[in-house]
């Protein structure tokens, strides 16, 4: 989740990006709470089909989801609810479809063949803290402040991996615990910083002490 705390630092070489990209860097500025979700960058039809087939082609399991917009100006809009990327997941509800797939790239092109790598054994089950929860950035009650990315079903917290030999690694003790698990945790982490937009761990702050968090909004954002 983003915590208010680190919001400025997050946000001061966006607003640079956002002044040299131009086009498109109205959508960027814009503060989420209280808009109509309809005013929210919307993924197409044709764009929620081809995120859709590009699932099935990938062998990965998934519900479609209705559409549904929340009190607070939360919602769950293109959204699937992920059940098999190669591995099971736990504890995932409502996902927007891209974030869905870029998961399940990352699940399966790097944190299965990262396990093998730095763990000598295979991913057996990714746990997940949830991904669609109406709340802040600051994690909050939705009644002040800005929206995290999990208020839009947008962003993923991921805590632990099990393994097929029984080990269990966590964020919470692994980011400084043994150089195998620090070296898998630095991986998983640095493959995410290239598929989503914004990847926060416990290098972030000390609310990302024990998950990564992944979303799709705004970004590049890499710590
Ligand atoms: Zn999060």
């Amino acid at each position: 989740m983003f915590v208010r705390r680190g919001f400025r630092v997050l946000w001061a070489p966006l607003i640079a990006s956002v002044m040299l990209a131009g086009c498109g860097g109205g959508e960027r500025a814009r503060i989420p709470e209280k808009k109509p979700v309809a005013e929210r960058p919307r993924i197409s039809e044709r764009e929620l089909r081809q995120c859709m087939a590009d699932l099935r082609a990938a062998d990965v399991r998934y519900d479609p989801l209705p559409d549904r917009s929340f009190d607070g100006g939360c919602s769950a809009i293109a959204s699937v609810k992920l059940l098999d990327v190669g591995v099971p997941v736990a504890n995932l509800g409502a996902m927007q479809c891209p974030l869905a797939r870029t998961f399940a790239q990352w699940a399966y092109y790097a944190a299965m063949p990262a396990a093998r790598k730095f763990l000598g054994s295979e991913l057996v089950k990714i746990e997940t803290m949830g991904s669609y929860a109406c709340r802040n950035v600051n994690g909050n009650a939705y009644s002040s402040g800005r929206l995290s990315e999990h208020a839009f079903a947008n962003a993923v917290d991921v805590a632990a991996f099990l393994l097929a030999d029984g080990r269990r690694v966590t964020v919470t003790s692994g980011w400084n615990g043994s150089s195998d698990e620090r070296a898998f945790l630095r991986a998983l982490h640095q493959s995410a910083c290239k598929r989503f937009q914004t990847v926060l761990g416990p290098d972030y702050n000390r609310a990302h002490y024990d998950h990564l968090h992944f979303d799709m909004g705004r970004g590049p954002y890499c710590r």
